[in-house]
This record gives structure tokens, sequence and C-alpha cells, in this order.
């Protein structure tokens, strides 16, 4: 089977297994794993802030950011498009008490003329917005890479209106891959962010948070609360650590391959149309309404995996276990179907 449902399917490497094995640990809840420590502070260090904080999963560290930003009652400023506000189970309202404004701009984009408008007045009849959280790539949004000079602007206006700025950054590799744009003063525009290891960098788990010292101690105090530390996790720093050398370069083979799959899908005549396809994420829209699971099915009929994404909408992720001969058996595939 070729699996293209996510790309978090990828097991770990002979060679990630090997760095994981050879691993100095400790007990991370006291803070006395080396290798976590390690992690936290090169991703910090890479990324311009003070502290990093590792986390299980993605979720997670969005809900700890989002808990330490906001007091409950409070606005999170999101996309119609976001995953803190699509994909993580209503943990804005669960875990922070607060309430969630959409903004609507093309492609997961959070321009600062939106985000201008969208912030509430100072006067009690409103909730008070606390937090404006912007997703890099966008995962519901096809894997768009967010424009620079938009994140700038965003930043900026953030700044201006005293509004912390958190950067959803699961998928940041791939748009850092993409854009080549500097890691440390991409990190620099937000107050916090979270970078996922087990999406297209293909470690087994962990998330890292990042942002200011006081932020992170905060932080910690919150991932206590959800029940997040973890003891040796050393062993998945360790995958964590080695990916970022060996797994960020080769993300270029994913989009590329993507990318094929993209140029094949917009000229089918069963397809009406694809999502641009800027990473490592495919999604095209049936035409004539037809139901998404027709080529899910057929699909699954030639050994491949990929995810109903609508009722009419069908999405592929290219990933580290996703090599030549998947893309050859997946495009002659495609062709064939009808
Ligand atoms: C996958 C993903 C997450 C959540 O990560 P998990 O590790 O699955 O909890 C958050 N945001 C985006 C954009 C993602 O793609």
């Amino acid at each position: 089977m070729f699996d293209l449902r996510s790309d978090t399917v990828t097991r770990p490497t002979g060679a990630m297994l090997k760095a994981m094995m050879s691993a100095p640990t400790g007990d991370d809840v006291y803070g006395e794993d080396p290798t976590v420590n390690r992690l936290q502070d090169t991703l910090a260090e890479r990324f311009g802030h003070e502290a990093g904080l590792f986390c299980p999963s993605g979720t997670m560290a969005n809900q700890i950011a989002i808990n330490v930003h906001v007091a409950p009652g409070d606005e999170v400023m999101c996309h119609r498009l976001s995953h803190v506000y699509n994909y993580e189970g209503g943990g804005i309202a669960r875990n922070s008490g607060a309430s969630v404004r959409l903004l609507e701009a093309p492609g997961g984009a959070m321009p600062a003329a939106v985000i201008r408008s969208e912030v509430n007045p100072a006067d009690s009849h409103f909730a008070r917005t606390g937090l404006v959280c912007v997703e890099d790539t966008v995962n519901k949004g096809g894997g768009a890479v967010q424009s620079l000079e938009t994140l700038k602007e965003g930043s900026t206006v953030c700044n201006e209106l005293g509004l912390p700025f958190h950067l959803d950054g699961a998928r940041a590799w791939n748009a850092l891959r993409n854009t080549g744009a500097d890691w440390t003063a991409y990190g620099r525009m937000f107050d916090s962010v979270s970078l996922c290891l087990s999406k297209g960098l293909g470690t087994p788990a962990g998330s890292v948070l990042l942002g200011s010292k006081a932020f992170i101690d905060e932080a910690h105090r919150s991932r206590k609360v959800m029940g997040g530390g973890m003891r040796q996790v050393g062993i998945l720093a360790a995958a964590g650590l080695h990916a970022m050398d060996h797994h960020f370069d080769r993300l270029q083979e994913d989009h590329d391959r993507a990318s094929r799959i993209g140029e094949l899908l917009a000229d089918h005549p069963a397809v009406d149309h694809v999502d641009q396809v800027e990473t490592n994420i495919v999604i095209a829209s049936l035409a004539g309404g037809r139901p998404a699971s027709d080529l899910v099915e057929a699909q699954r009929a030639q050994g491949i995996l990929c995810s109903a994404f609508g009722p009419h909408k069908v999405r592929w992720v290219t990933h580290l276990d996703f090599g030549d001969e998947g893309l050859k058996h997946v495009l002659a595939a495609l062709a064939d179907w009808r």
C-alpha cells in the first residue's frame, strides 16, 4: 500500500532509530533530560526565541499557547480554515474558556487590515480580543504557504495593538523549505511558535513550543495541567534533532512529487479543479458532483490510500516514505481512472 492519507504515517528511519537509541536521557518533568533540553534550546535559538518546551503533539502545543496567552472570556482570532478551530476538538473553549472570531481571506491568510478591522473595541459589551493565531502552511488550505510580507504586516499590527501573535507552525518546515526564508527572522515575527516534528520531518511524535522565558515558564504549568509532562523523552527529542539535520532539505522532494500529482489531476477530465500545490498536499475537487468516495475507493483498489476531504474533495499528502516508485504507481493509477 502507498499511504498518502497524511505525512504522519512515516516510520522512523534506521539512522533515526540509531540516534534515538544512543540519546542520553533523564526525567524531563524535572527538566533533566539533556536531549530534550538540547532540542528545546536548539529550536529556540534557530527561531529567535528565548526558550522552548517539548510537547507530545501539535494540538497540545497550540492549546498550551492559547491557554497562556488568553484569559477566560477572551476572543481568539483565527482563520476559518485554521487547525486550532477546526481540528482541535473545540479545545479553545474547553481548555481556555475563550471564544473564537473567525476571519475570512483567501488561502488562509490573515492580512493586517482584516486583523485590524476584526479587533473588538475596548468596551465591556464585547469580548476582549486576546490573541491572533495564524497557520503556516495552511493544512485545510491545501498546504498553502503564507506570504512573508503579509505575516510581517500581521506581526506589526499585532504589536501595535498589543495583541500576542501565535504561529501554528505544525507545517512551518514546508513553508520554510518553499520560501527559503531565514528561520530566525521568520520566528521573530511571532510571540510564540509551535512546530511539529512528526509531520514533514517524519519523527514518531513531538512538537516544540517556542516563546519568551516568561511565556515558556507559564507554558510548563499549562502542559502539566493538560497531562503533557513526560519522562525520558530524549528518545523522541533525538529523533527531532536528527530530522532537522537530515529531513529538512529533502522536503523539496515531497513538494516536487505533490506537484507532479497536482499537474496530472489538473488535466484530468473527471477533476473540476486542483488547489494550487505549493508544498506536499494535493487537494482535488471532482467534476460533476461526483462523491469523493468514488476516487478514494478506486485508489484503494490500486493499493493507494488517500482521504475524502469534503463531499467532492480528495486529498493526497506526500512524505518521507513515498518515493519515485510510489509516484509512478500513483500517476499511472490516476491516469487510468475515469
Ligand atoms: C497536524 C497539525 C496540527 C496538530 O498536530 P498533532 O500532532 O496532530 O496534534 C496542528 N496544526 C496544523 C496546521 C497541523 O497540520
